[in-house]
């Protein structure tokens, strides 16, 4: 069978590239020059255009040999998707009930089969509703949870599903250290008190890979970052990427944790126009004022947020203009939001996300 070829010479692809490699110099002339005229230092504006976010480039490229940590678009709930550069998974938290259809059909795209962990945080339908069907479909090695009973049938469902398919089920205790992949492990920090409400016996933990840590923090309110202070979980909690507590909810992220935390960029998972109006606008500011990237699943899609043990990169499903606001985005230049438009391009090429079937299914179903 005769393959297609491309018809252009040798030549005619040379005298291409010479040609966009000479457009794209006279672009950049034609900057430092406009800055120059302007009567500014054209490195000084070039490196401030760095300093935007702290740190974090925002680039959508898809690296396969990185830890990649996905914060799905499942609504008004919580589900986060891991992938190890060697393409194991482990999901924490998994939708609510009715969001199960998508989140197993996203989950077959990621090209899961088999997940080495399911943390369930705690209890609550927006956090274990699709974990049933998870543990159903796919081959979980271990699941990980609080020590805590709930009556519900949604908690019953997922007992039942654990005990049906036999997978290893733990019981989440502080200062409890898991091997994820090699030079990645996660902690555990909270909870320390399972005589709470369901919240506050969310399972809190420290996920580090290199020099890159994650705290992932399920419902977790002021009242168990609190204890998990007092337990002397201070120095333990820094860590470079924050899943904000109770979707971005007032009663969680209270001032003595996130000092501790100290984040450079904080995921909030909400939905869109949720009834609790979440994130609420306290936590928003406490975010702000300290210059730490927030980034919402509600504005901007699944968020994606890639380690390769030194740095971090972060790329969201969709932009909005909404997104664009708030404290960080307001000084983007408009050299960023292009920049920033074409990383989506890639990334939603290469990740091959469906948009269409993660924003609208999922935020129908919340
Ligand atoms: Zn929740």
């Amino acid at each position: 069978m005769a393959t297609k070829k491309r018809s252009s010479g040798k030549g005619e692809e040379r005298g291409k590239v010479i040609l966009t490699v000479a457009l794209a110099l006279v672009c950049v002339l034609a900057s430092l020059l406009g800055i120059y005229l302007r009567g500014g230092n054209p490195f000084e504006e070039i490196l401030s255009f760095f300093k935007d976010s702290p740190g974090i480039l925002e680039s959508g490229e898809y690296k396969e040999d990185c830890l990649s940590v996905f914060f799905l678009d499942v609504g008004q709930a919580d589900s986060i998707l891991l992938r190890s550069p060697e393409g194991k998974f482990m999901l924490i938290d998994a939708a609510k009930n009715d969001g199960a259809p998508a989140l197993l059909r996203t989950l077959k795209e990621f090209g899961v089969k088999e997940l080495e962990y399911l943390v369930l945080t705690h209890p609550h339908e927006d956090h274990i509703g699709g974990a049933d069907a998870v543990l159903e479909q796919f081959a979980v090695k271990t699941v990980l949870s609080p020590d805590v009973g709930s009556t519900s049938k949604s908690w019953r469902d997922v007992l039942d599903a654990i005990e049906k398919e036999g997978c290893k089920d733990l019981i989440a205790r502080p200062g409890d250290t898991y091997g994820f992949f090699e030079g990645c492990t996660f902690t555990v920090l909270g909870p320390y008190d399972t005589d709470e409400d369901l919240n506050n016996c969310s399972v809190v933990f420290r996920l580090d890979y290199g020099e890159t840590s994650f705290l992932f923090t399920g419902d977790a309110e002021e009242r168990e970052e609190l204890s998990i202070l007092e337990n002397g979980g201070s120095s333990f909690l820094k860590a470079d990427v924050l899943k904000v507590g109770h979707h971005g909810s007032s009663t969680s992220t209270c001032e003595e944790f996130l000092s501790a935390v100290s984040p450079r960029c904080a995921v909030i998972s909400c939905g869109e126009n949720n009834e609790y109006g979440h994130p609420h606008r306290s936590t928003l500011d406490a975010l702000e004022d300290r210059g730490i990237e927030i980034l919402r699943t509600d504005l901007s899609g699944t968020v994606m947020v890639q380690s390769d043990g030194k740095n971090l990169t972060v790329s969201k499903a969709r932009s909005s203009d909404a997104a664009m606001s708030g404290a960080s985005g307001a000084m983007k230049t408009s050299a960023a939001a292009n920049r920033e438009r074409l990383f989506q391009r890639i990334f939603l090429g290469s990740v091959g996300f469906r948009r269409k079937l993660l924003s609208e299914t999922f935020l129908k179903g919340a």
